[in-house]
């Protein structure tokens, strides 16, 4: 069986290293120039589900380096105001395994074969079975399953299911990172705490590695490169529409909401790492109808795109990943025919798929400026 994988994202790499493992040929196609050509690297919260899938499309070997390259971490969910002073709490703490992006992407990578600069612009289904991939700036590839794994603009997609678009919900979001240094160890009760200032909230989250990632890949799998970095504050803040204008930067643009906040948090944006810090807008792909199964299928955010707010769309895509990974393992072991194997794979995903989007977006309000009033109703799960 020959699958081609469009998307070096979370979910694309975790199925093509779980088919990789099975012996089966994944080659992945990505659009951008570089592996890491824009910025991805952020913390993400994992719950039971999501690690456990990760953990299982990767070599076994690699189990003991992605423990050390993991925290569990444990948000109090403390009401602070811009003084740090403690003003309400959101009810039980929670936990999950937090991993920074890149971290795990660069792990995802190691073994592949990823084609870069490799647009996806549509498909077609010869006569003799099939499908062939077409690209902007490559030859056409021929496989058995094209799976789209290609995010909330994907172009798989736009092919398979047309009137499945995204949603735009004009809520903006800014992101970025901070070196922990001893200056912000002080702010340790804000990590994962929800700072409420006048008509916006911070959210602040500790990524501290058990070893450095690059240090722990040389001495656990010295075939894995992995990146440089140290341990860091992520940051968020998010934007009612129209909420900053367009010529800040996303750092400026926190630190226009923060006039008179404790000199410690304002520090903490203003020596952010401007390579890691963004403004991004927080669209969503609900899954409509189904399709009628064939060589062709999608994953992760291409189908169930959730808001940030939700922490579940890695956590989802990962699902997917492990999901569709054991279906085609039947398939290719003969033991249900590759149409089957997708049929099934597509039935499950569309349902817990469909809840995870609406899950998140029930939790955007309690982060949204526009619905103050609501916040001390919940807590969504951003990384
Ligand atoms: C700030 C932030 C914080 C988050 N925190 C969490 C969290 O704590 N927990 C959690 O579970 N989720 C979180 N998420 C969501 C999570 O990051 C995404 O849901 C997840 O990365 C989706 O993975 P994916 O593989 O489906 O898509 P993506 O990671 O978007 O990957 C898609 C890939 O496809 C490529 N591509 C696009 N078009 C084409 C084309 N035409 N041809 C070839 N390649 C193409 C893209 O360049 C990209 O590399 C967060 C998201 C954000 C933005």
């Amino acid at each position: 069986m020959r699958v081609s994988v469009i998307g070096a994202g979370l979910g694309g790499l975790a199925l093509a290293q779980g088919l990789r493992g099975a012996g089966i040929a994944a080659e992945v196609y990505e659009r951008d120039p570089g592996i890491v050509a824009r910025f991805q690297g952020y913390r993400l919260m994992l719950d039971p589900i999501g690690f456990q899938a990760v953990r299982d499309c990767l070599p076994a070997r690699w189990h003991p380096l992605l423990d050390e390259i993991v925290m569990e971490a444990s948000a109090e969910q403390l009401i602070l105001d811009p003084q740090l002073n403690e003003i309400g709490r959101l009810g039980a703490a929670r936990t999950g395994i937090v991993v920074d992006r890149q971290v795990l992407r660069h792990l995802l990578l190691t073994g592949l074969t990823v084609h870069t600069d490799a647009a996806l612009t549509g498909y077609e289904l010869p006569a003799d079975g099939g499908v062939q991939a077409q690209f902007a700036r490559r030859d056409p590839v021929t496989a058995d399953l094209l799976v789209g794994a290609d995010g909330v603009t994907s172009a798989v997609r736009g092919v398979l299911s047309p009137h499945t678009v995204p949603t735009d919900t004009g809520v903006r979001f800014v992101i970025g990172r901070t070196p922990l240094t001893d200056e912000f160890a002080g702010l340790s009760k804000a990590y994962g705490s929800k700072i409420a200032g006048d008509g916006v909230s911070l959210l602040l989250g500790a990524m501290c590695f058990r070893t450095p990632p690059k240090h722990a890949a040389e001495r656990l799998a010295p075939e894995v490169e992995l990146p440089d970095i140290g341990d860091y504050v992520r940051w968020a803040m998010i934007l009612p529409p129209n909420g900053s204008p367009a010529d800040l930067t996303a750092q400026e643009s926190v630190l226009s909401r923060m006039d008179g906040w404790h000199p410690q948090l304002r520090a903490l944006i203003e020596q952010a790492d401007p390579d890691n810090s963004t403004l991004l807008s927080i669209r969503v792909v609900e899954p409509g109808a189904r399709w009628a199964s064939g060589p062709v299928t999608l994953l992760g955010d291409a189908i169930h795109a959730t808001s940030p707010t939700g922490g579940n769309g890695a956590n989802t895509a990962l699902r997917d990943a492990d999901l569709l990974r054991r279906c085609l393992i039947d398939a290719d072991e003969g033991r249900r025919t590759l149409l089957g194997a997708v049929d099934d794979y597509e039935r499950q995903m569309f349902g817990y798929g469909a809840e995870a989007v609406r899950s998140s977006l029930e939790k955007l309000p309690a982060f949204a400026p526009v619905a103050v009033t609501e916040v001390d109703q919940g807590f969504g799960r951003l990384g």
